[in-house]
C-alpha cells in the first residue's frame, strides 16, 4: 500500500516559539490517527531542525525534512548545508527542486540531479518537486515540462534508488496564490507522471511511489484532491503553518 503523506513546508517563516507550538499542535492532533500508511513530514527552517526532530521523535510516523541541501559533500560553500549535516541531527527527508529554488536560486535539473544523488548517498529521502508555470500551462506545455523535469532530474537513477523518492507535483501557478489545480487537473498530471515512471521503471516501481500534490492545499480542498487515484497526499506551504488547518489536511489522507 502506498504511503499517504502530508508534508508541511514552513519556508522562511515562523519564530522559534511559533515553530515549537506549531509542531506540538500538529503532533497532538496526529496522535490519535490510526491510518497505518499515513505519514507527516515537517520541513522547518534550518535553525529549527534539531528541535523539531526531538519533538517528532514522539511519533514514528512523523519525519523531518530539510528544505534544501548542497550537492557537494562539504567545503567552502558559505551559507549552505550538507546532507551529512542533516542526517547527523536525525533529519530523514529533504525537499529538492522546489519551484522557489528553481526560480530564485537558478537551480537547474542538472543541479537537482546532483542534489538527489547526494541525498540518496546519505540515506535521505528526496522529495523531488516538479511543476509547470502558468505560461507553460497556457501554451500547452504542461506534460512536456513535467516530463523533462522528472527525467532530467531523476531518471538517471536505477530502479532501486528511484523507488526511494517521493515526487511532488506543484504547479507553480498554484503555489501560494490561493489558486488550486482542480482535482481533475491534478489527477491528470499525476496519472501522466505515474505512467512515465512505469514506462521507465515498470509498474512495480510506479505503483509504490508516493506522488504528492502541492499548490494551495487547505483543509477544505484536501479530501477531494487526496481522493484522486494517483494523489497520495500533499506538499503544503501556507496551510501547514496553522496547526488546526494542517490537522484537517492530515485527516484527509
Ligand atoms: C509549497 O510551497 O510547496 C506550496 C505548495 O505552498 P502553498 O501550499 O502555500 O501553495
Amino acid at each position: 500500500m502506498r504511503k499517504k503523506i502530508a508534508a508541511g513546508n514552513w519556508k522562511m517563516n515562523l519564530t522559534a516559539a511559533e515553530a515549537w507550538s506549531l509542531a506540538g499542535g500538529v503532533l497532538e492532533a496526529f496522535e490519535g490517527n490510526t491510518k497505518e500508511n499515513a505519514q507527516v513530514i515537517f520541513a522547518p527552517s534550518y535553525p529549527y531542525l534539531s528541535k523539531v526532530v526531538e519533538l517528532a521523535a514522539s511519533n514514528d510516523r512523523v519525519f523531518v525534512a530539510g528544505q534544501n541541501l548542497h550537492q557537494e559533500e562539504s567545503g567552502a560553500y558559505t551559507g549552505e548545508i550538507s546532507a551529512a549535516m542533516l542526517t547527523s541531527i536525525g533529519v530523514t527527508h529533504v525537499i529538492i527542486g522546489h519551484s522557489e529554488r528553481r526560480q530564485y536560486f537558478g537551480e537547474t535539473n542538472a543541479i537537482l540531479a546532483a542534489k538527489i544523488n547526494r541525498a540518496l548517498a546519505h540515506g535521505l529521502v528526496p522529495i523531488y518537486c516538479i511543476g509547470e508555470t502558468l505560461e507553460e500551462r497556457e501554451s500547452g506545455k504542461t506534460m512536456e515540462v513535467n516530463s523533462t523535469q522528472l527525467s532530467e532530474g531523476a531518471f538517471h537513477l536505477d530502479a532501486e534508488n528511484f523507488s526511494k523518492l517521493i515526487i511532488a507535483y506543484e504547479p507553480v501557478w498554484a503555489i501560494g496564490t490561493g489558486k488550486t489545480a482542480s482535482p481533475a487537473q491534478a489527477q491528470e498530471v499525476h496519472a501522466t507522471i505515474r505512467s512515465l515512471i512505469s514506462g521507465k521503471y515498470g509498474d512495480g516501481v510506479a505503483d509504490q511511489i508516493s506522488l504528492l500534490y502541492g499548490g494551495s492545499v487547505k483543509a477544505a480542498n484536501a479530501a477531494e484532491l487526496f481522493s484522486q487515484e494517483d494523489i497520495d497526499g500533499g506538499l503544503v506551504g501556507g496551510a501547514s503553518m496553522n496547526a488546526a488547518e494542517f490537522a484537517g489536511i492530515i485527516a484527509a489522507l
